[in-house]
């Protein structure tokens, strides 16, 4: 286990939640380009441009050859990444882009989910990769989910609510200074007052259950499935319990606000995959999965039986048919719903674009 970091002059300014020496978040250019840039000429003396003018050559050559070597794949790598910051900068992202030939390899439970919910938030995500912003709720999550993993570690008299808190804020001691993290508060008061949120969000957990009276089978279960020769599920699951009764019970947390139990549904989707996963590494089929939303508390939790878990099977297969088909056609149409007054690429969906230009 991680020993907490000295005190220093910082910590007083984030008082009653850390108490760490780190550094404040590096000055960084507002958009990244510029950095990119100069890390490539830096290691290669020239710009992207340039590299892949007076390598174009040469590598068709020696990839049709078969030598393509490794500086060379570095340049080739550089210059898409280039390409990829320009695209996003210039906001080209309304212009139809050719999916490449490609099959589905590994499917997720969340994406499985997109694909559900909206096929065009799937390619965003899942195909086209494009990056999200990242947001303090996103940290949260992240951070406590780091916290709870550890507590499990450790024996069951010491899961105690202050060892919870401590867990969490070495957990964002580590994190803080993840470039991802770096530009999230405006102010170190932010900074503060999210730990303090967050730490009212942990308590909220020990109003659910006690730490020290479970004992998980395993947490942040890392699970890659085949269900038949073509589909691979993979996923991380949070946590999940043998009960001293004997029953398999599968957890995730949620850090997000609980939707009304009429809206919880979905989120049960990707659950009950992991159930199915389960069943196939186990031989067992799960007796409940659960949610619990930390902040609230609330939990919602549904029984689970073998048909339902047969069913999901059923639901998989045809859904990778379908998202296959998808990538085949370059067809994934948008569905607009309530989904979209949260989602990262409303600006460039093609749903809300013609609104948004028209407007502009
Ligand atoms: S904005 Fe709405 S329709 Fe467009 S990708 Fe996002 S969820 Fe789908």
């Amino acid at each position: 286990m991680r020993k907490p970091r000295e005190s220093s002059d910082r910590s007083r300014t984030l008082s009653g939640f850390l108490a760490i020496r780190t550094p404040f978040p590096r000055a960084r250019s507002s958009n990244g380009l510029p950095d990119c840039l100069s890390t490539f000429r830096r290691l290669f003396g020239v710009t992207p441009d340039q590299a892949g003018r007076n390598l174009k050559s040469s590598v068709d050559q020696r990839q049709a050859d078969g030598q393509l070597g490794f500086r060379e794949r570095l340049v080739c790598f550089r210059g898409v990444m280039q390409q990829l910051w320009t695209r996003r900068i210039a906001n080209l992202s309304f212009a139809p882009r050719i999916v490449p030939n490609m099959a589905l390899e590994t499917l997720s439970p969340s994406r499985a989910g997109d694909f559900k919910t909206c096929p065009q938030l799937f390619r965003f995500r899942a195909i086209d990769h494009l990056p999200e912003p990242t947001t303090v709720y996103q940290a949260r999550g992240t951070t406590a989910h780091l916290a709870l993993q550890r507590l499990y570690d450790l024996s069951a008299d010491q899961r105690t609510p202050e060892r919870l808190y401590d867990l969490f804020r070495e957990a964002w001691s580590e994190l803080r200074t993840n470039e991802e993290f770096t530009e999230l508060f405006g102010s170190v008061e932010d900074e503060r007052q999210w730990g303090l949120d967050s730490l009212a969000l942990l308590a909220n957990y020990l109003r659910i259950e006690d730490p020290a009276m479970v004992e998980p089978l395993a947490r942040e279960l890392d699970m890659l499935e085949a269900i038949d020769d073509e589909i691979v599920i993979r996923g991380i699951l949070d946590r999940i319990d043998r009960l001293p009764d004997g029953r398999l019970i599968i957890t995730d947390y949620k850090t997000g606000k609980a939707p009304p139990e009429l809206y919880a549904m979905p989120a049960f989707f990707a659950l009950k995959i992991y159930a199915l996963l389960i069943r196939r590494r186990l031989g067992e089929t799960p007796a409940e999965v659960r949610l619990i939303y930390l902040n609230g508390p609330t939990v919602y939790r549904i029984p689970i039986h073998a048909s339902q878990l047969d069913a999901m099977e059923r639901q998989l297969r045809a859904l990778w048919k379908a998202i296959n088909r998808a990538i085949e056609k370059n067809l994934f149409p948008p569905r607009p719903g309530r989904l979209c007054d949260y989602c990262s690429f409303r600006d460039r969906c093609p749903a809300w674009a013609p609104a948004e230009i028209l407007a502009g």
